[in-house]
C-alpha cells in the first residue's frame, strides 16, 4: 500500500520524492490539509495556482500559520524573501 505512489514517479525522482511525500502526507495530514490537496483545492500562497503532491515546493509553519507554495523557481525565492 505505502509504495502505490512510486508507480506515478519517473524513476530517476523517486528515491528523492519517495521520501518527500512520505513527510509531507505526514506533515500535511497532521495540519489536514492533504485532503485539499487531494481535491486540488489548496492553492499556492504566491501564484494561486493548486497545490499538487508532485508540484508541492515548500511548507512553511510560523506562528500556526501555515504557507504552502508550488515548487515553482518563483515562488521558492517569494517565500525565501518572507524569512
Ligand atoms: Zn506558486
Amino acid at each position: 500500500m505505502s509504495d502505490t505512489n512510486l508507480d506515478k514517479k519517473n524513476v530517476d525522482q523517486v528515491n528523492i520524492e519517495a521520501i518527500h511525500d512520505k513527510d509531507l502526507r505526514i506533515v500535511l495530514g497532521s495540519l489536514g490539509l492533504s485532503e485539499s490537496i487531494d481535491n486540488g483545492t489548496l492553492l499556492c500562497k504566491f501564484c494561486s495556482r493548486p497545490i499538487k503532491w508532485d508540484n508541492i515546493g515548500a511548507i512553511f509553519l510560523k506562528k500556526g500559520n501555515v504557507t504552502i507554495c508550488c515548487n515553482m523557481v518563483e515562488c521558492l525565492n517569494n517565500l525565501k524573501s518572507m524569512g
